[in-house]
């Protein structure tokens, strides 16, 4: 395909989000009787699903403690759930079994689920978890659990195969996808705000509106359209915190144990729902009995055929590297920095075999490859959805956004300008303003 010089729109980055924004931009536009994607150009880098899209774990769950997260994730299983054979979608359910100091948080989600209608059981007190648990899995056995959330919705999808999913229905309405494209800058009109073309490694693109979805690559971009290095956050305590950096990366541990995926059935012969723990209980060697962590600890798994086991992962790390100076590239399981060691390995899978009995002694079966990868985190650890410079939207998930298949609808609403509610929440002015989204118990960032 020849370079295009000209598209009204460019989107930069073929993950989740660039992607699902061109799909929904181009049926948006054909439904109007404005064409459909043939003014719609996606441009990455490398190639579709080449990010963190391409190496998600891909859970979809609702389980947030903040509203606004919520109703956004709900938003989006509708979008899963709408086809989820083109996006490799198994809506098998999502549990988050909690210690003791979860279970008021979890109980307010549960009942804000009941509220917009988003099926979900939740289970209070230790025997009453255990019985549940073992319900499901007869070797249940972790300890210091009191409550358990089910979210019936949910699951997870193939990740790779969702994007090439989503790829599909945007080309099938035109829209123009090119890889091997580097953006290296932006260029504006004489002494205005808004973009007027993107600047590439293969020339110029002119443009009307540009969107960025350039996952942990996000700093890179805002940094190109001479955005704040630094934010101001007003506080619950009504005071100013001047200087905190706009972006932070947190490194992802994931890994897959290497048994047969049907391993993990239920009682009852079925696929699992996706298995998230967080306890406090301390966390011994399934190896040789020494003590791993008395800290909140927590992982996720699945069965997943893809992965080819049981894959999941742990709490994330914090990079303490300036982040102009995170080594992006090469990115997930490329990078010789950003990948899980054998402390994961050991942490990860002693903690399988103190969930569950069955995964006692089959750390032997880990596979040894490279797993793992940067996320790119806001101050407050949630998206920013926002449009800067007049005509440039920034979607920065936080790391949150796999899941958030629909929030390319919703930024496709916008850039034919409506305004959409869900997003409101989400807006850059929300840190000076003080408007921020609760914070929850979890060890994670991302809950
Ligand atoms: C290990 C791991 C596991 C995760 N698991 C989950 C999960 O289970 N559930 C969940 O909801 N989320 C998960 N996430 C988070 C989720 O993957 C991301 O939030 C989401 O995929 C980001 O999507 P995106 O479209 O913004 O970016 P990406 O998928 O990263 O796509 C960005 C694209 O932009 C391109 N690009 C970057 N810079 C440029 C440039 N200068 N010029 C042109 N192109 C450029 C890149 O090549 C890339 O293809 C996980 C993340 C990681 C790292």
């Amino acid at each position: 395909m020849a370079m295009p010089t000209h598209a009204k729109t460019v989107i930069i980055g073929a993950g989740i989000h660039g992607l699902s924004t061109a799909w929904h931009l181009a049926e948006k536009l054909e439904a109007q009787g404005k064409g459909g994607g043939q003014d719609i150009l996606v441009i990455d880098k490398s190639g579709i699903a080449a990010g963190a899209s391409g190496i998600a774990c891909g859970v979809v769950r609702n389980n947030y403690f903040q509203p606004a997260m919520r109703e956004l994730m709900a938003h989006s299983v509708e979008v899963w759930e709408s086809d989820p054979k083109a996006f490799s979608y198994h809506p098998v359910g999502y549990m988050q079994i909690s210690p003791e100091h979860m279970r008021a948080d979890i109980a307010s989600i549960h009942a804000q689920q009941q509220d917009i209608g988003y099926e979900s059981v939740f289970i209070e007190g230790a025997a009453q978890s255990m019985d549940y648990m073992k319900g499901l899995f007869s070797d249940w056995q972790t300890k210091g659990i009191t409550s358990v959330l089910h979210e019936k919705k949910g699951g997870y999808a193939n990740n790779t195969a969702a994007i090439y999913g989503l790829a599909a229905k945007a080309e099938a309405l035109g829209v123009r996808i090119m890889s091997g494209v580097t953006v290296k800058g932006f260029r504006a009109g004489n002494g205005a705000a808004a973009v007027t073309a993107v600047e590439t490694d293969k020339g110029d693109i002119e443009c009307d509106q540009v969107v960025i979805a350039a996952g942990p690559w996000v700093s890179q971009l805002w940094n190109m359209l001479d955005l704040p290095k630094t934010v101001a956050i007003k506080g619950s305590d009504g005071q100013m915190h001047e200087g905190v950096d706009t972006w932070r990366y947190w490194c992802l541990e994931e890994g897959t144990l290497g048994v047969d995926p049907d391993l993990q059935k239920t009682n009852d012969g079925k696929m699992p729902p996706v298995i998230h723990v967080d306890t406090d209980a301390p966390l011994h060697s399934d190896v040789d009995g020494s003590l791993i962590t008395e800290e909140a600890w927590g992982i996720y798994y699945k069965p997943d055929f893809n992965f080819g086991g049981i894959q999941g992962g742990a709490m994330p790390y914090k990079v303490e590297t300036p982040v102009d100076k995170v080594a992006l590239d090469p990115y997930g399981p490329d990078s010789p920095e950003f990948i899980v060691d054998d402390n994961f390995a050991h942490m990860w899978c002693s903690a399988l075999a103190f969930c569950q009995k069955r995964f006692e002694g089959q750390i032997k079966y880990y596979k040894n490859e490279a797993s793992g990868g940067l996320g790119c985190f806001t101050p407050d650890s949630f998206p920013v959805f926002d449009r800067f410079r007049e005509n440039v939207t920034v979607i920065a998930d936080s790391n949150h956004g796999y899941k958030m298949i629909g929030v390319g609808k919703l930024i496709a609403e916008e850039l034919t300008g409506g305004k959409s509610r869900l997003l409101e929440p989400f807006r850059f002015s929300r840190y000076a303003e003080g408007k921020l989204h609760p914070v929850s118990n979890s060890p994670f960032p991302w809950s």
